[in-house]
């Protein structure tokens, strides 16, 4: 049995753990030499056993925030190394200079952290940077032409594409391909000095233009491109393609299950067979690393894309990275989801090896589920409307006792004060009660809750015909927790907070971003799916336990849902978010 981090639930099992198992048990890495850091065959040799039963990775490009997708594969990564006592290195795969930020890899490795998750592994830190690697990417590329199987392109973009072929139809070998060793490695050594323009040349792997999978048509390599990288700065102007750099970073942090997503399975038979060449050539030993793929995660009603998800930020559709509303880690932990609520639904949803749709409500409702056990009550009155009991003497205030937590009496209560004026939700009264309302409209009894039964005796309106005032009676007799509490019966029990200790607050209602489950599948663009309605904001009431809230406190608001106070929540400026509300809503 194998459990997870953080608790001691099991892991549900799938084909990688299965795939995992079946490998220690086969013994593949009794001999497999580590020294403790990355490097090549000549950096290993006199390494010892690696102490890691297995090595995983997450590997995420620092080109924007971590989503909703990327916890499936940090949870399934992680929680593999944890389970079996191996390392997870945290990578970034930072070969593509233009895009790549600092602030990018910085705020991923918040999220890894706040997931729960930590890269060292006994001693070893293992926070890599693939950038860190260009200098043996270039000698394994330089290794390749010399044993024949790369070399120096010449074709523009566009015959290349062209003399690649079809589906049907074979490529053609480029002109170039046969020129001698010395040559390509000359032309090679010239793009990395810098004395050709972007786009020139490109180094090609040698291996079949009429190979059914195009993916081995000769693939490019190295590619030039004189821009600054925001780690080696310009140290470089040529930089590996991400099909070349992968299987390299993985080999050389000793990785022995490689997991990526299913759209890579095509690159599968160039990831051995580059794998295996750099063996033949001595740069790299036994055992490689393998590369499975799994199932992406798609959610309805988001995008989890980060191109998308750039260009939300970037044209000024949501408020930020972080915005409540984006499917960002950042986004999700300002609005109240949890790494616990994370783990549920990683575990729920499990890993398959077919693609499919996760509707947004089954994170929802994780949500849910582990917010409830976490998390303590308080009341907020969302619509108020001002509740007069007749009958309660002007300046007589008392102590009413309500739980912390319903199912966790050890949680203890708070004071909840009841005054003469209260404020009540608008939706709690009915002047002509329609069929099955229980609650209060003229003549009849609800119970305010943790407090008396009252009796509705009338109501006023102003000039527009709004109600603005309720008025009621109370029944001295009948307080909760008093032995009277039961002695009438009554259908309807409302919350209710004092107009006099009530606190002012604003909340943010967010709603799903996008109104259609696969933004942009019938429409053209996925932006005309856009949710116009995914925010609104509303003053309400809190009780006075909630004056001192900061910044990141979670309640369960009673009847409402779960709340979170936001990150620019102040003491006289308490802002607070929605989460999810106690129910499904969407349908
Ligand atoms: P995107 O398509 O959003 O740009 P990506 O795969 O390009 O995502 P990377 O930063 O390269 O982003 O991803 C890091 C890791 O996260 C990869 O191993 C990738 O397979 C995984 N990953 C990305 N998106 C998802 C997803 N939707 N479900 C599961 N894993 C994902
Ligand atoms: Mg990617």
């Amino acid at each position: 049995m194998t459990t997870n981090l953080n608790d001691n639930t099991p892991s549900s099992s799938n084909f990688i753990r299965t795939i995992v198992e079946k490998n220690i048990e086969q013994k593949l890495y009794k001999n497999k030499k580590w020294i403790g850091s990355p490097g090549n065959a000549e950096h290993q040799k006199n390494g010892s056993q690696d102490p890691a039963t297995i090595r995983t990775r997450f590997p995420p490009e620092p080109n924007g925030y971590l989503h909703i997708g990327h916890a499936k594969s940090i949870y399934l990564n992680f929680g593999l190394a944890h389970d079996y006592q191996g390392a997870c290195h945290l990578r970034f795969d930072d070969t593509n200079p233009e895009k790549e930020k600092k602030e990018f890899a910085t705020s991923i490795i918040n999220n890894v952290k706040w997931l729960g998750f930590d890269w060292k592994f006994k001693n070893e830190t293992n926070l890599y940077y693939a950038s860190n690697y260009f200098e043996l990417m270039y000698q394994a590329a330089i290794s390749l032409i010399q044993s024949g199987h790369a070399y120096v392109d010449q074709q523009t973009a566009e015959e290349i594409r062209e003399n690649r072929g079809t589906l049907t139809s074979p490529g053609k070998n480029s002109p170039w391909r046969d020129h001698t060793v010395d040559e390509h490695l000359k032309l090679f050594k010239e793009m990395r000095d810098g004395k050709h323009a972007n786009g020139l040349m490109v180094l090609r792997a040698k291996i079949n233009m009429a190979s059914p999978n195009i993916n081995l048509r000769d693939p490019a390599i190295y590619r030039i491109k004189k821009a600054t990288h925001h780690r080696t700065r310009d140290n470089w102007c040529i930089y590996p393609m991400y099909t070349f750099a992968h299987p390299i970073e993985d080999a050389l942090e000793g990785i022995t299950h490689s997991i990526c997503t299913l759209e890579f399975e095509d690159q599968r038979p160039f990831y051995d067979w580059l794998l295996k060449q750099l063996k033949n050539n001595g740069l790299l030993n036994d055992p490689l690393p393998k590369q499975y793929e799994f199932a992406r995660l798609n959610l309805t009603y988001v995008v989890l894309s980060k191109r998308r998800l750039i260009e939300l930020v970037e044209n000024n559709h949501v408020l930020g990275w972080d915005d409540p509303r984006m499917p960002t880690l950042a986004g999700a932990r300002r609005r109240g989801y949890t790494p616990a609520g994370f783990k549920l639904f990683t575990d729920r949803i499990g890993v398959s090896k077919s693609d499919s749709w996760i509707d947004y409500s089954t994170l929802e409702d994780c949500m849910r589920e582990t917010l409830n056990n976490s998390v303590h009550r308080r009341i907020a009155v969302l619509d108020p409307i001002k509740l007069i009991i007749n009958n309660y003497p002007d300046n007589q205030e008392e102590n009413c006792y309500a739980p912390n937590h319903p199912q966790q009496p050890e949680l203890g209560k708070r004071i909840v004060k009841l005054t003469k004026e209260l404020w009540i939700e608008r939706g709690d009264f009915m002047e002509v009660p329609s069929k099955k309302y229980f609650r209060l409209f003229p003549g009849n009894q609800v119970r305010l809750r943790y407090g008396y039964i009252i009796t509705c005796t009338d109501f006023k309106k102003d000039e527009q015909g709004n109600i603005t005032t309720i008025f009621c009676d109370y029944l001295p007799n009948t307080k909760s927790g008093t032995a009277g509490a039961n002695s009438i019966k009554v259908k309807g029990n409302i919350h209710w907070l004092s107009e006099k200790y009530a606190v002012n607050a604003t909340i943010n209602l967010y709603d799903r971003l996008f109104k259609t489950e696969q933004p942009g599948l019938s429409s053209d663009n996925y932006l005309d799916d856009l949710n116009e309605n995914s925010a609104a904001q509303i003053n309400v009431k809190l009780e006075e336990n909630c004056k001192t809230i900061q910044p990141g406190d979670q309640y369960q608001f009673e009847r409402h849902g779960y709340f979170i106070a936001d990150i620019e929540s102040k003491a006289h400026d308490i802002k607070i978010n929605r989460t999810v509300t106690l129910r499904n809503q969407w349908k």
